[in-house]
């Protein structure tokens, strides 16, 4: 299936290393033949985030923390200066407090409740207000949830109630920016061990738990969460808007 991206502009926000689900999106991406915008979040993450990129043939590499407003304009006016029309958005952002991950959910902290909201969830609010402006022809913006958003896991805690809103979110602006022919989708994919996902406990345990009991015995391959994502970059995903699309061998259908 080659070319399914051709023509097309993608601003991909949160790869930090290449077990990133985004650096999976990116390199599908670019078999498909998009042209990316990368960005990273502060000086410490430059290098390596410009090292990728020149591996995946990218040009473009921009600092941007979704917690800053200012960053958020620059990259909308970057996008713009460059003349550039944007088709699609990944969202690949979430961050929340080791500690809070870590005790019970009853002790989560104020601060830790806010910035995994911030983070993890408002921020789509905010890179979709950014960036719909450049979106003249329409185009996709994707996030990456968890099933940590309706089940309870061990130890997700705080991050699933800000993958619940996230998930909550996705449809708002899904019912608002579908005027202008913007899909906005998330991926909702097995665990896969990220730099992210080493920040939860016991995460080896989920790893071998839903190996064990997914319906096709084993975990999410992350090229499965970039092949997902070009779908609904392009135009064979033009019917979808305000889903959740479960890539996760399966597993989110198991019950006892
Ligand atoms: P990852 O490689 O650690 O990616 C998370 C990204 O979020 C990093 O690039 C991180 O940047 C970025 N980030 C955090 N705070 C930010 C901020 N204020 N501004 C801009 N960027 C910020 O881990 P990942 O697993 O690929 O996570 C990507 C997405 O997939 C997340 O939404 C995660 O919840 C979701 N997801 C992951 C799994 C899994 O099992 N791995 C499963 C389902 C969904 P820095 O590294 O510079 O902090």
């Amino acid at each position: 299936m080659p070319d399914l991206l051709k023509d097309k502009t993608a601003l991909i926000l949160g790869l930090a290393n290449r077990w990133s689900l985004a650096f999976a999106i990116a390199k599908a991406f670019r078999r498909e033949g998009a042209n990316l915008v990368l960005t990273y979040q502060g000086e410490r993450q430059r290098q390596t985030v410009e090292d990728l990129a020149s591996e995946l043939g990218v040009a473009r590499v921009v600092p941007c923390d979704v917690t800053r407003e200012v960053e958020l304009e620059q990259l909308a006016e970057i996008l713009r200066a460059e003349g550039d029309k944007l088709d699609s958005v990944v969202h690949s952002i979430a961050f929340a407090n080791k500690d809070d991950l870590a005790r019970p959910f009853l002790e989560t902290s104020r601060d830790g409740f806010l910035l995994a909201h911030e983070v993890s969830a408002y921020s789509l609010v905010a890179v979709a207000r950014a960036v719909a402006p450049v979106m003249n022809e329409g185009g996709a913006i994707l996030t990456l949830t968890y099933l940590g958003s309706t089940r309870v896991m061990t130890n997700y805690n705080v991050m699933g109630v800000a993958k619940a809103a996230l998930e909550s979110t996705v449809r708002y602006l899904a019912s608002e920016l579908g005027a202008k022919n913007i899909r906005v989708n998330a991926i909702s994919a097995g665990p896969v061990k990220t730099a992210s996902a080493r920040g939860i406990k016991d995460f080896s345990r989920i790893l071998d738990h839903v190996s064990q009991t997914a319906p096709l015995k084993r975990n999410t391959d992350p090229g499965e969460v970039g092949d997902a994502a070009v779908f609904l970059a392009s135009e064979l995903g033009r019917g979808v808007t305000g889903n959740i699309l479960f890539v996760d061998a399966g597993y989110q259908i198991m019950g006892l």
